[in-house]
């Protein structure tokens, strides 16, 4: 699943080529990626133009000239520019531009989500249930301290309402770098654990973005741009030895979701 490197990743690429493009009509395909009435969908994003292309959390935002599109690609969803080729089966909504391209949306699983939203409120208003995203102040030592959460570690850092963003590669990944067990109960933590944990989000995420996030089977970037973060991952998908004490790396389900630690390491 596209986590806040790739959906970074993805913006960036998009901005490159889109922004200023009048969107002249939509064709859908498979309306169910459409959270909002379709019939309005299609009458209001007639002559739009895409102004900007923003991220929060891992939504995808394009601010249009009256609305906000908002899109979030859930598994495996990816965004294609394309000019007279046929639409393939898998794109689902083709936004016809005013200079001949297509912008596609694909999604072999069709989990993905699309809605337009008024600009009468901001976007960090409807988004209002997201938490803090990790480069912001606000996601601080004292500020994850203080949700005193009874939650393991790791399902508690992938609740949205917690950090915007990380999924279940990055939270694999923060965990160890933190030398933290991913099911320690959260309040059990102390201030230095908590401040390890937002340094080396940080780091992570800094460091998957500048490599165009990560390439796994489940997910490929659009518009080919290949994510090289894969290259770096210490420990999620790994059956070998741990980098820093050799012992074997194990796998077990945390809240349901695969998860690689090394025994000796996190504590
Ligand atoms: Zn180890």
């Amino acid at each position: 699943m596209p986590e806040l490197p790739e959906v970074e990743t993805v913006k960036e690429t998009l901005k490159k080529v889109i922004l200023g493009s009048r969107i002249t009509s939509v064709d859908i395909y498979y309306g169910n990626i459409i959270k909002t009435s379709k019939e309005e969908f299609v009458k209001s994003i007639k002559n739009q133009v895409i102004e900007d292309i923003s991220r929060r959390g891992k939504y995808l935002v394009f601010h249009l000239s009256d609305y906000y599109l908002v899109s979030h690609l859930r598994m495996e969803g990816k965004y294609f520019i394309k000019r007279d080729e046929e639409v393939d089966n898998h794109e689902h909504i083709v936004f016809n531009l005013d200079d001949g391209r297509t912008v596609r949306y694909h999604d072999v699983r069709k989990f993905g989500t699309m809605e337009l939203v008024s600009k009468e409120i901001t976007i960090n208003e409807h988004l209002s249930h997201i938490g803090p995203e990790p480069f912001s102040e606000k996601f601080n030592a004292d500020y994850l301290m203080n949700l005193n959460s009874k939650k393991q570690l790791k399902p508690f850092l992938l609740d949205q309402s917690v950090v915007a963003g990380i999924g279940n590669i990055y939270v694999n990944e923060i965990c160890f770098l933190a030398k933290l067990h991913p099911e320690r109960i959260t309040n059990t933590l102390k201030i230095q654990d908590f401040e390890s944990i937002v340094v080396e989000t940080r780091n992570i995420l800094r460091k998957a973005i500048n490599l165009g996030g990560t390439t796994i089977k489940s997910y490929t970037s659009s518009l080919g741009v290949t994510g090289r973060f894969q290259n770096e991952l210490l420990v999620h998908g790994k059956n070998g030895g741990c980098p820093n004490c050799k012992q074997p790396i194990l796998k077990i389900k945390v809240g349901g979701r695969g998860t690689y630690y090394c025994k000796n390491c996190q504590k």
